[in-house]
C-alpha cells in the first residue's frame, strides 16, 4: 500500500510526548486562511518552479512537493529512530494536512506501529467521518485535535468548512473516553479574543471527559513565501506573527477554568 506525504520531521518534540517522528501527509479538506502548510493541502505530488539568483542572473528549475511512498519504506524510517522513542517515551505522530484524507493508509501505519510497540498520536482536525475516527482510535494512543474557532459562521468564513462535525467528533471521542488533547490556533482577528475562548471553555466543560491538555499555538508567518511557488493566495500575507507572551492571559482564563494549558505546539 501506497501513500503520499510531504516531510518526515525527525526528532520533533512538540508533536505529543516524548522525542518524535512526525510524518506529514498531503491532503488536506479545510482552506484555513493562516494556513502555514499549504504545500500539504493539494493531495497530489506537485511540482513548483523554484528561483536560484546567481549574481543578476535567475535560474529556474521544477521540483516535487511531496513524494508517493510504500507503507513498508515509511515503517523502516520510523523504525530507524525506534532507540530514540523508547528513551523519551515518544513515539510517531501522523499529521498532516489531514491524515484522515489518506484513510487506508493511516489505519495502515497506525496498526502497523503499535504491532512494533510503537506510541502512535494522530494529528488531526477530525473533520472526517466518525466511523474513520473511531476505528483509527483502535490504533492510536493519543489525538491532537485542532480546534480552530467556535463560532460556526467564522469557522465557515476563515476555513472553508462548517465546525459542526469538528464539534461532534470530539463529543463522540470524549463520551468514549478516547484520550486527546486539543490545539488551538490562535489568529489575532478569528480565534484570539475573548468571547472565542469564553466559547471554548464552555464547550470542553461540557464534556464528559475533558481533554488531557489545551495548546495554544501563537500564529506565525513563517510559511508566507511557500504560496507563492504554489500558486497559491496568501489571504495573511500582512499578517503580523503573535509573541508568545500575548497569549499569556488566554492561557490564565483557561488555567482557572481548570485546563492544564501550553502555549506552543
Ligand atoms: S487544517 Fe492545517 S493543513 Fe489544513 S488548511 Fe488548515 S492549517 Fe492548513
Amino acid at each position: 500500500m501506497n501513500g503520499t506525504i510531504f516531510d518526515i520531521k525527525k526528532f520533533a518534540v512538540h508533536d505529543g510526548p516524548g522525542i518524535r517522528t512526525t510524518v506529514f501527509f498531503k491532503g488536506c479538506p479545510l482552506r484555513c486562511a493562516w494556513c502555514h502548510n499549504p504545500e500539504g493541502i493539494s493531495p497530489e505530488v506537485v511540482q513548483v518552479v523554484k528561483t536560484h539568483k546567481v549574481g543578476c542572473r535567475s535560474f529556474y528549475h521544477l521540483e516535487p512537493v511531496g513524494r508517493i511512498i510504500a507503507a513498508e519504506t515509511l515503517i523502516q524510517e520510523i523504525l530507524s529512530d525506534k532507540v530514540f522513542m523508547e528513551e523519551s517515551d515518544g513515539g510517531v505522530t501522523f499529521s498532516g494536512g489531514e491524515p484522515f484524507m489518506q484513510y487506508r493508509f493511516l489505519l495502515e501505519m497506525l496498526r502497523r506501529c503499535r504491532n512494533m510497540g510503537i506510541h502512535t498520536v494522530v494529528d488531526t482536525t477530525v473533520y472526517t467521518p466518525t466511523e474513520y475516527l473511531l476505528k483509527a482510535a483502535e490504533w492510536t494512543n493519543l489525538f491532537l485535535v485542532d480546534l480552530k474557532v467556535m463560532d460556526e459562521a467564522l469557522h465557515l468564513k476563515y476555513t472553508g468548512v462548517s465546525n459542526q462535525k469538528i464539534l461532534h467528533n470530539l463529543k463522540v471521542l470524549s463520551k468514549r473516553g478516547i484520550p486527546f488533547r486539543i490545539r488551538i490556533p490562535v489568529i489575532p482577528g478569528v480565534s484570539f479574543n475573548r468571547a472565542n475562548t469564553e466559547a471554548v471553555i464552555r464547550f470542553l466543560k461540557h464534556l464528559p471527559v475533558s481533554p488531557h491538555g489545551i495548546d495554544l499555538l501563537p500564529y506565525h508567518n513563517t510559511g508566507n513565501h511557500k504560496f507563492q511557488p504554489l500558486g497559491m493566495k496568501n489571504a495573511f500575507q500582512n499578517m503580523a506573527s503573535l509573541n508568545t507572551d500575548e497569549l499569556e492571559d488566554m492561557k490564565r482564563q483557561m488555567e482557572s477554568a481548570g485546563f492544564e494549558v501550553h502555549i506552543g505546539g
